[in-house]
């Protein structure tokens, strides 16, 4: 069965809006600073999807968006500007970032009080021991369609296939706080096939196309396909050979409309969580 993943990203956004207006009442106007640096046209739609969400559920959004050529120091200080701006609840800052600046310098520089995806190592580290702490946006995404379907991780075989610290690492660490026996694959990862036929869900976040074709998938099996690819035809796909692995699949998200707008509701959610400790 495909999942309705809209759904769920409404049920999200809605949850969220609700405990946006209790914050305006008191005072709180949550304001999500998106960092940028560059041109690429992917990472263009991608803010304009979150900034669009967010605007809609609320959250005021400003685009600080820096020329390719911007030292490592100049965002650093861009960075600790919006630190210190009182009207900025949160701050986002979209990957990749260019060769010249170190990604770990950027997220040490984000306040740990406004790091709405988790990128600072302080937080980082509070949501790997299992603290009561934010949840990295697809992370978080990825567990409400679990929740949302009641799919249990209990005890399940899960292959997560894609090590980032974005998603892939994210997801594992997730996945074993949830009782699941996780297995993380990778590029240099021999025969990933023998690892997702065992698994009982498979998530996928290595952005290549048809990666996980009908032969690896165990009858009844849940995938949950995070990539965002283009196809020959230069159509938005995922990693999932989905036409020929869906009929196999207990449950699968579609790749656009799946992953995706959960995602971005997860970003609302951890906007107005970092909101919400103002006044907490
Ligand atoms: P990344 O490039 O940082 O990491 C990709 C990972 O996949 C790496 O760990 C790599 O080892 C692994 N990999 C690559 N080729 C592989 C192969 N042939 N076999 C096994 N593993 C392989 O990417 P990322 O930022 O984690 O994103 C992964 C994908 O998810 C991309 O397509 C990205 O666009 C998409 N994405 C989607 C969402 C969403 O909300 N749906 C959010 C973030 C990223």
């Amino acid at each position: 069965m495909v999942i309705n993943c809209k759904e769920i990203a409404d049920e999200i956004i809605m949850k969220s809006k609700e405990r946006i207006e209790k914050l305006k009442k008191l005072g709180v106007y949550p304001k999500l600073a998106v960092v940028m640096v560059g041109n690429d046209e992917a990472s263009k739609i991608y803010v304009h999807n979150k900034t669009e969400a967010c605007e809609k559920a609320g959250i005021e959004t400003e685009e600080f968006i820096y020329n390719e050529n911007i030292s490592e120091k100049g965002l650093i200080g861009a960075i600790e500007n919006l630190n210190s701006d009182p009207l900025v609840t949160g701050i986002l800052v979209q990957m990749p970032l260019p060769k010249h600046i170190d990604e770990t310098e950027i997220c040490r520089a984000i306040s740990p009080k406004k790091d709405v995806d988790v990128f600072n190592p302080q937080n980082f580290g509070s949501f790997m021991l299992g603290n009561k702490s934010l949840i990295p946006c697809t992370a978080y995404g990825i567990i409400k369609i679990l929740e949302y379907k009641e799919i249990s991780l209990s005890g399940k075989n899960c292959v997560i296939i894609g090590r980032s610290n974005i998603v892939g690492k994210p997801t594992a660490l997730l996945f074993t706080n949830h009782d699941a026996t996780v297995t993380l694959c990778h590029s240099k990862t021999k025969d990933l096939k023998s690892f997702c036929m065992n698994a009982d869900i498979i998530v996928s976040a290595a952005g290549v196309p048809k990666l996980v074709t009908k032969d690896m998938v165990k009858p009844g099996a849940v995938i949950i396909d995070v990539g965002i690819n283009r196809d020959e035809n230069g159509k938005i796909c995922g990693d999932v050979d989905f036409e020929n692995a869906e009929p196999l699949c207990s449950y699968i998200t579609p790749v656009p409309g799946g992953v995706g707008p959960v995602t971005v509701a997860a970003l609302i959610n951890n906007t107005t969580e970092l909101a919400y400790s103002k006044i907490i």
